[in-house]
């Protein structure tokens, strides 16, 4: 081999390390594509109406950043604004005198404890950092779980796009304990297939993992 085909397989031949390097990229890239921190075009995904958030699934994490506008004093999130709006009138339409008690809390109003859910959530695990949130009870003072309101809600909040988030008998699937005052927003399509179906946002996020899986209902 003279010297100078000697050089020429030399420069072709590529350091291992820059194998293992390129090897170490694309790996890293794909983890974050599959986790969905980053969508294929290189953008940071949002969370969806359907962000999960639960004890084992941080804010952080689910990714939705609310855009804040006010219902009945209450801070929410502008996408469920104007259902909730509706769906208290149709409340008080039909006779109950519903009052939003909770909208969007901050981190920081949820780690000094200066506002606090119905039910207790710890601070960067609540769904109501997402705006996404509300707890709803019944002027009358009746028993949360018994009231007027609390029916009328778990018959007809999904109309609204609203699930009852934490329903009796799930404490396993979502890991919080029965709260018939919290209802999460989670668009209507979502909350008219978790009703008929009779799920958790848990088992629905499960059955359609991919966020952008249609989702067809007839009413
Ligand atoms: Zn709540």
């Amino acid at each position: 081999m003279s010297p100078k085909t000697h050089a020429k397989a030399a420069r072709r031949r590529v350091h291992p390390i820059v194998i293992v390097l390129i090897l170490l990229l694309v790996l890293a890239l794909v983890a974050l594509v599959a986790l969905r921190l980053v969508d294929w075009r290189g953008q940071r995904v949002e969370g969806t109406l359907t962000a999960l958030v639960n004890p084992w699934n941080a804010v952080d994490v689910a990714g939705y950043r609310p855009t804040l506008t006010e219902v009945e004093g209450k801070q929410v999130d502008q996408s469920c604004a104007q259902p909730l709006t509706n769906m208290l009138g149709a409340c008080r339409a039909a006779g109950h005198a519903p009052t939003l008690s909770v909208g969007y809390i901050s981190r920081e109003d949820l780690e000094k404890g200066t506002v606090k859910a119905q039910e207790a959530a710890e601070a960067g695990f609540s769904e109501h950092e997402i705006g996404l949130a509300v707890d709803i009870l019944d002027q009358s003072g009746s028993d949360p779980a018994s009231s007027g309101v609390a029916a009328w809600l778990r018959d007809n909040a999904w109309e609204y796009g609203f699930i009852l988030r934490y329903p009796q008998g799930s404490e396993e699937s979502t890991g919080m304990a029965y709260s018939p005052w919290h209802y999460r927003y989670v668009g209507e399509a979502a909350a008219a297939q978790i009703q008929q179906l009779g799920i958790t946002l848990e088992e629905y996020v499960n059955m359609f993992y991919n966020d952008s899986a249609a989702v067809v209902f007839e009413r």
